[in-house]
């Protein structure tokens, strides 16, 4: 049986990332290419591809993600969106998320205050329900496999 990674839908090549850029990461591929590999992208199912920029603010000691033009707080929605995925992604061998994303950073997320000014790098909501949900789970981004 072959192991499973869930990657970031964009490093695979899917059109799916808020500007419509490729943002393929050739490496990701040529990496898991023996694996069953489990495209992840929350944002483009709920805000269609391109869509504008959201951004993850640190508002009464919570991380919300907010959009950056119409200041709407999209973070139950997206929440929602990602636990819908884990429930159908039993068993993952491998996470490959993509970096400074607010949903896919990890470790490398721009987190800022309420006057978008920066306060630290941390995860992106995906990333944080992603150790939530699977501790184990090796998780890791793109730049371990860029060449
Ligand atoms: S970084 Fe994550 S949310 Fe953003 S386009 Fe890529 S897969 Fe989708």
């Amino acid at each position: 049986m072959k192991k499973k990674a869930i990657i970031s839908a964009c490093l695979l090549g899917e059109i799916c990332r808020y500007d419509g850029k490729l943002k393929q990461v050739n490496g990701v591929l040529e990496a898991f290419k023996e694996y069953e590999i489990i495209p992840f992208c929350p944002e483009a199912p709920l805000f269609g591809t391109p869509r504008q920029r959201i951004s993850v603010i640190r508002m009464e000691g919570k991380n919300k993600i907010i959009t950056d033009e119409t200041h709407e707080d999209v973070t139950q929605k997206l929440e929602e969106e990602i636990n819908n995925f884990i429930m159908k992604s039993l068993h993952p061998d491998i996470i490959v998320l993509k970096s400074k994303s607010p949903s896919c950073g990890f470790g490398t997320t721009p987190i800022l205050n309420k006057k978008r000014e920066l306060l630290m790098y941390a995860n992106g909501i995906a990333a944080e329900i992603f150790l939530e949900k699977f501790g184990h789970v090796q998780i890791t981004d793109e730049r371990s496999y860029e060449v």
